[in-house]
């Protein structure tokens, strides 16, 4: 069918990708992580200038720290700026989730189809991060508390962040008026009265092949945009011959990008550090098997699971 995008759509696209898009790590086929390169620059480096300040007070505050046990959140949040921004601030406690089963020009779902995507992908998802959380004494109740169904979206999704290096802002602001909310904000703010929590995950879900990402707006950006993940039934591009829909660990990945987690695989020399400290880490690489994937301390520190500084970060390579 006919491309229905407007040129307007497209300028707004391209301000929104360059501050606010993560799209998913890498898909792996086993348990262990097998990593192919990734094109997406990371957006999280901090100049090598900031890391060498950070990394001296990082040693004087080690050497405190044994005299003193008062934690330093100043200095310890320096290392996870997008910890606590945005609308989804804290991984821990009830987290009510929203599904958005959309349609578009292109595609849509069947009811039998969100039932079984809902069963195979997104519920081990969350199990993976409940689980995840509890290995760090966390508690963690994700809960899907509404789905909608048969939203239509009536852009093109973007498919690829990598490949065009935008990506689609408006999605969640069509699932929001779809829903019956004037806009996104006070559909949040229903949801967050609804389901007795501050913490509310939107999955807007599209029936088609593409490459999840995570609407996750940074520290200081003027853009505000309430955070969400889009993901894709089938990753773009894989071949007839591999698992398909195999996408609850994009779904988890995706999901802690809203909660500050960063990609490990982006840069490559954080990919190297990663890949000798987390080698299993859902945020260097997705496993087919989401049993294959964990949560390492690094990315356990981003989201606030931990507050111990992992010291792959005081790594100047790290930033
Ligand atoms: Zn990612």
């Amino acid at each position: 069918m006919k491309k229905i995008f407007t040129l307007a759509a497209v300028a707004l696209l391209a301000v929104a990708c360059l501050l606010c898009s993560s799209c998913s790590g890498e898909k792996s086929t086993g348990i262990t992580s097998s990593h192919t390169s990734a094109t997406q620059t990371s957006t999280h480096a901090t100049t090598a200038e900031s890391s060498k300040t950070v990394q001296s007070t990082a040693q004087a505050s080690t050497a405190e720290s044994t005299k003193a046990p008062q934690k330093d959140f100043s200095y310890i949040n320096k290392f996870r700026e997008d910890y606590n921004v945005g609308t989804c601030k804290d991984l821990s406690g009830k987290v009510a989730v929203v599904l958005f089963f959309m349609d578009d020009f292109e595609s849509k779902w069947t009811n039998a189809e969100i039932e079984s995507f809902t069963k195979k992908e997104i519920e081990p998802g969350l199990e993976f991060l409940e689980k995840e959380a509890a290995k760090y004494g966390v508690s963690l109740e994700l809960s899907i508390e509404k789905t909608y169904k048969s939203v239509y979206y009536s852009g093109e999704v973007i498919e690829s962040v990598r490949n065009t290096g935008l990506a689609t802002i408006d999605v969640l602001v069509q699932a929001a008026n779809a829903a019956g909310f004037s806009n996104t904000v006070s559909m949040l703010n229903r949801f967050r009265i609804l389901y007795k929590t501050d913490e509310v995950v939107c999955l807007t879900i599209f029936n088609k092949d593409g490459t999840a990402y995570a609407i996750n707006p940074k520290k200081d950006e003027t853009m505000k945009i309430d955070e969400h993940c889009i993901i894709f039934a089938r990753d773009l591009g894989s071949a007839e011959t591999e698992h398909k829909g195999f996408q609850a660990s994009v779904i988890a990945h995706e999901m802690l990008h809203l909660f500050g987690a960063e990609d490990f695989y982006a840069a490559a020399a954080r990919k190297k550090l990663a890949r000798a400290y987390y080698p299993n880490d859902i945020m260097l690489s997705t496993s087919f098997n989401i049993r294959g994937n964990n949560i390492g301390e690094a990315t356990a520190f981003y989201i606030g699971w931990a507050d111990n500084v992992p010291p792959p970060l005081l790594d100047p390579d790290w930033n």
